[in-house]
């Protein structure tokens, strides 16, 4: 009797489990763990889903079905990586399916609701398709977008997934979702002679060799002549142009591999550019006490806190560590938070690393993610250092030796939404113990659990306490705003001693910083007669009034209207404005300095693809004297001209209903003060401030991390929260607020049955109704000497039983496991 052989895969869908389908003895014998297949789904859906495990038991609950196609002849995963999404999925609460979604660029993952376009930027000749390519691309130049599905009755065949792999490779499509990213790269063509020939004395052997082809030889000169006159790769269109010989002379050198072509986007910062060698950076003493700790830390195998103020020369630090590695051939994966990947230190790693160096991040295109996720696949020279955000922690490293976290206090680390709802940091940990790795998380404001687990010896702990170049840390000054307030002595919500130091700063031809973390003009509209503020429609906020386009709008959903002449509630025209935004800094600081060029960087001008790195160049290049933002300002910028840092307001920070809200003070102030004087001269920082005695704000100004962890410590202690324990929120969401109110009641209930006193809540967030869906949290602490894997399964028992009573299935339940 045949044996019948299935196929266990996981498909890119919030399933608990794993998916059967059945397979032939061939396929069996091709597909292994971390191929792809693609695989039908429900009435008529096709999924691309990844091979986990062949075997020989049918599935119990339904009938196994067939398989459509495996997709790849080597695995895209490995099994590190898989070992990797479990823990990730088990620890974080979310299924499989959502890690290997959020993993696997969406470009590897085409689906039968995918829509496909044409690349307008497409500029392949015909026949380097296949004649299915050929009529997909014609069908998508007369219908403009399809749908798998519709590709599937175009080519008369169920199994489309390879063609559609093949053309997003060759740049010919783009999926919808991209479009909506608003991301539009400009794909040229290069050409190039081929590596062999680029050397002088090969030239005269090519040309021997070309003799019969006069065309041909026509063709090389021309790219010689076009060489010699830039340094820049050659346009295949001026190649065209200039030798004035036909497409398909060019093509035949191509196919006689003579010349090779290559695409590069126009806007892409250039590779290659290597200048200096890592060897070259002489560490100061400091610096190389350091690097040795940690490299005895290393050798312990022990994940290492590197503790160093801002501008002590972490990076070089890095660099070296970096290089080490990639001379043992060794990948390497440097993560930093989204928005800290400038231009600025990219190039600066390209200096060192050159093309070895790749970037992966959201801001980059399905294409250039899936051609990172390949160089990292070969592991090859290319992309041998990967620099990242946080999802760079999902590439399929074959040789990880080194993962650097950079600035590893940063809450970004952690995903909100949707799952898996993962720390980086913490998943990079893991990710190094599997991969036999070694591990230096960086910053100069370290999370009070990394500082914790170094305490307690967990962690390898080593420090750079001066500036390189013994440049002195900026001088902080804290100012009084009640006083001053009090005596009628501000002038906007500017204090005496801030205008004159900028100024000051001004005159001496240096730059200013101003930091406030809220952006719009002003938090909110209030009516002076009644005391009401208009708020959103869909949420449980006041709407944020932005004068720029004098419109009140939420920063929740994005709903926006036009400000209102009177007050919805009692009808005078007595609206004011109440709080502090940096556009209403933004405004003063034009009144106050007319001479000076100003620029503002937050959510709201930085929103195009580009207009954040330009801001920061206008600010490097000195072409704004005053720069106004909010804690986008604090990520790692290195700017040589900043003398002077104001903080406009601390309170906001400092009163946050959170836990962490001290300790995240103490991070974004100290970092928005590390901007200012990293040349030379000393700089300075001006704190304004309702209470100067705030025990934070002393400590700020000190610098006294130690004093600020001991005293954070102690309180977290007091309140079970962590690193003494763990979190885990669970948030329940629904439209109804009295079903959303009863389902909440009832699983907390169950949950204190279960784990008494150390279940808070049911409560509503700060922010109680988001898109008209209500909120609630529960909060459960759980002891580190308790297990977490038991208190997880306990919380799974009960949304079992919550499944199961009709008339709370629709309520949402999202885990938060370590929520931040
Ligand atoms: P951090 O990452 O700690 O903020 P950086 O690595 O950016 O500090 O160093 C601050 C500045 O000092 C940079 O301009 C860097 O080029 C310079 N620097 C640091 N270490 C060295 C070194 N060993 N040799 C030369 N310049 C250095
Ligand atoms: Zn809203």
């Amino acid at each position: 009797m045949q044996m019948n052989i299935f196929l266990n895969v996981v498909l890119p869908i919030p399933l608990e489990r794993l998916f059967t389908y059945q397979i032939s003895e061939e396929e069996a014998s091709l597909v292994r763990p971390g191929m792809r297949v693609a695989v039908p789904f429900g009435k008529n859906k096709i999924y691309t889903a990844l091979a986990i495990e062949v075997h020989y038991e049918p599935p119990v609950a339904y009938e196994a079905k067939p398989i459509h196609q495996i997709l790849d002849d080597q695995p895209i995963v490995s099994d590190i990586q898989i070992e990797h999404w479990l823990w990730i999925a088990n620890y974080y609460m979310c299924t499989l399916g959502e890690v290997f979604r959020t993993a696997v660029p969406s470009a590897l993952l085409l689906e039968s609701e995918t829509v496909i376009l044409p690349n307008q930027y497409f500029t392949s000749d015909e026949d380097d398709l296949s004649d299915d390519e050929f009529l997909v691309m014609e069908a998508l130049s007369n219908r403009g977008a399809l749908k798998v599905d519709d590709i599937i009755s175009i080519l008369e065949k169920k199994t489309v997934l390879p063609v559609l792999n093949s053309l997003v490779a060759k740049n010919g499509i783009v999926l919808k979702e991209e479009l909506v990213q608003q991301y539009k790269p400009k794909m040229l063509r290069y050409v190039s002679l081929a590596e062999i020939y680029k050397e002088e004395t090969r030239l005269q052997d090519l040309l021997d060799e070309l003799s019969r082809a006069p065309k041909q030889i026509q063709a090389v000169l021309a790219l010689f002549q076009l060489q010699s006159q830039t340094k820049d790769p050659v346009l295949m269109s001026s190649l065209r142009k200039e030798s004035r010989v036909s497409p398909g002379v060019i093509k035949s050198l191509l196919d006689k591999e003579i010349l090779e072509e290559f695409s590069l986007r126009s806007d892409r910062i250039s590779y290659g550019t290597q200048s200096r060698s890592a060897d070259s950076v002489q560490l100061n003493a400091e610096q190389t006490s350091a690097l040795k700790q940690i490299k005895e830390y290393f050798d312990h195998d022990k994940v290492t806190l590197l503790h160093g103020v801002t501008s002590s020369g972490k990076t070089e630090i890095y660099v070296k560590l970096i290089s080490e590695l990639v001379k043992l051939n060794k990948q390497v994966l440097y993560l930093l938070p989204e928005i800290a990947l400038t231009t600025q230190l990219i190039q600066r790693l390209q200096s060192y690393f050159g093309e070895q160096i790749a970037v992966y991040h959201s801001r980059y295109n399905l294409q250039e993610r899936v051609e990172v996720w390949n160089h990292v696949l070969e592991s090859g020279n290319k992309a041998r250092v990967i620099v990242g955000a946080r999802s760079a922690l999902f590439l399929p490293y074959k040789d990880l030796g080194l993962i650097i976290v950079d600035e590893e206090h940063e809450t970004s680390y952690k995903q909100f939404d949707p799952a898996p709802r993962y720390h980086a940091r913490d998943a990079a940990v893991v990710l190094a113990k599997m991969h036999g790795a070694q591990i230096l998380l960086g910053s100069a404001t370290p999370s009070i659990e990394s500082y914790y687990n170094s305490r307690q010896g967990k962690y390898g702990y080593t420090e750079l306490k001066r500036r390189y170049g013994n440049v002195l840390m900026p001088e902080i000054q804290l100012v009084d705003l009640k006083k001053l307030a009090r005596k009628k002595m501000l002038k906007g919500h500017f204090s005496q001693q801030l205008i004159e130091l900028i100024h000051e700063t001004l005159e001496m031809g240096e730059q200013v910083i101003l930091f406030q973390n809220r952006r719009g003009y002003a938090p909110i509209l209030e009516c002076t007669t009644c005391g009401h503020s208009p708020g959103c429609p869909n949420c449980d906020v006041s709407l944020t009034y932005h004068r720029f386009r004098n419109q009140l709008r939420c920063h929740y959903c994005g709903h926006h209207t036009d400000v209102p002449i009177s007050c919805e509630a009692c009808g005078n025209q007595t609206l004011d404005t109440k709080g502090l935004g940096t556009q209403q800094v933004e405004d003063e600081v034009r009144e106050l300095f007319p001479g000076a060029k100003v620029g503002r960087m937050d959510f709201d001008t930085t929103r195009g693809k580009h207009s954040y790195s330009k801001i920061i160049n206008a600010f490097e290049q000195q072409e704004i004297d005053i720069l106004v933002g909010t804690q986008m300002l604090t990520k790692g910028l290195d700017f040589r001209h900043v003398n002077l840092v104001g903080i406009m307001n601390a309170d906001t920070l400092l009163n946050f209903p959170d836990f962490r809200a001290h300790e995240r003070s103490y991070q974004m102030l100290t970092q928005v003060a590390g901007r200012a004087g990293r040349t030379e001269k000393r700089g300075k920082v001006i704190v304004q401030t309702y209470n100067p005695y705030h025990q934070i704000l002393q400590q700020v100004s000190s610098g006294d991390y130690e004093a600020m962890f001991q005293e954070q410590l102690y309180e977290r202690e007091q309140y079970h929260y962590p690193p003494h324990n763990r979190i885990i929120r669970i948030t329940f969401r629904h439209k109804d607020y009295n079903k959303l109110n009863e389902a909440a009641e009832w699983f907390t209930r169950s949950l204190r049955n279960e784990f008494g006193t150390s279940v808070l809540g049911p409560e509503y967030p700060p922010v109680p109704r988001i898109r008209n869906q209500y909120l609630k949290n529960v909060l459960i602490k759980i002891s580190n000497q308790a297990s977490l894997s038991k208190t997880k399964n306990g919380i799974k028992r009960i949304e079992k039983s919550f499944n199961a009573i009709s008339q709370y299935k629709a309520v949402r339940i999202i885990y938060d496991v370590d929520y931040i």
